[in-house]
């Protein structure tokens, strides 16, 4: 069995995915980006444990999960960046799907999932971020290019596997009605089945460019869901 490095499990969440989830963080992401309110996590580290990071195989992590069960509907995989390591994701959602457990993963797109066919057979859906539309923009805010992002919206969209597309919200940094656009003109009409998070910036935790950046104000949460709204998006609460 494959080994991933987990960060950490939280036995219960309620912001990772619908209901009460088992959410379980990934060290390593391929991303850096200048609002990462998590960036213990970026570290790409080799297979050796350490206090922090315990090199785990779907087995064990679903024996964590198993305690969880009569309480949970499902189980997220996040990180960090969880797509990093498909084949243990794929090993652990055999087991979750076994139980009768949704899974999900939550992502930044970068990896290419068309890739998968075997992990997103047994993948319930994805919350894909979608950080920028514009390509210099993107670059800037995470230092690499988002085209297989946009790749992966029409994929997922395609096998009605988008469960969420997330937004994080920083008007001085991010163009979100440039991004709104983007994803209408990818997937169509399918913005009226999935989930849009708008998500406000705060900059908790930052270490990167934005950290002295403030969070945008309630007026322009709401103008920013005004104008989702309008363009057909189901826009679903922080
Ligand atoms: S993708 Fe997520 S974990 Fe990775 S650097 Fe960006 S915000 Fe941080």
């Amino acid at each position: 069995m494959k080994k991933a490095p987990v960060h950490k499990i939280i036995h219960h969440s309620l912001v990772d995915g619908p209901g009460n989830r088992t959410s379980i963080f990934l060290q390593g992401c391929n991303l850096r980006c200048a609002y990462c309110h998590n960036p213990e996590t970026q570290k790409i580290c080799k297979d050796i444990s350490s206090p922090e990071i315990k090199w785990m195989t779907a087995n064990e992590v679903f024996y964590e999960v198993e305690k969880d069960i009569p309480f949970i509907r499902g189980i997220t995989l996040s990180g960090g960046e969880s797509t990093l390591y498909p084949e243990f994701l794929q090993e652990l959602f055999v087991l979750g799907q076994k139980a009768g457990l949704s899974c999900l993963i939550d992502t930044n797109g970068t990896i290419d999932l068309s890739l998968y066919p075997e992990l997103m057979e047994v993948c319930d859906g994805a919350m894909l971020d979608v950080k920028a539309w514009d390509k210099e923009k993107f670059q800037r805010l995470t230092g690499e290019d988002n085209e297989t992002v946009k790749k992966n919206l029409k994929f997922l969209a395609d096998i009605n596997k988008l469960e969420e597309i997330r937004i994080v919200c920083i008007p001085e940094e991010v163009d979100t009605e440039d991004i709104l656009k983007g994803v209408k003109a990818t997937i169509g009409d399918k913005i009226r089945n999935v989930n849009l998070r708008l998500i406000k910036f705060r900059n908790h935790g930052v270490i990167g460019r934005l950290k002295n950046t403030s969070s945008p104000s309630e007026e322009y949460m709401s103008s920013l869901k005004g104008k989702a709204l309008e363009m057909g998006f189901r826009v679903i609460k922080n």
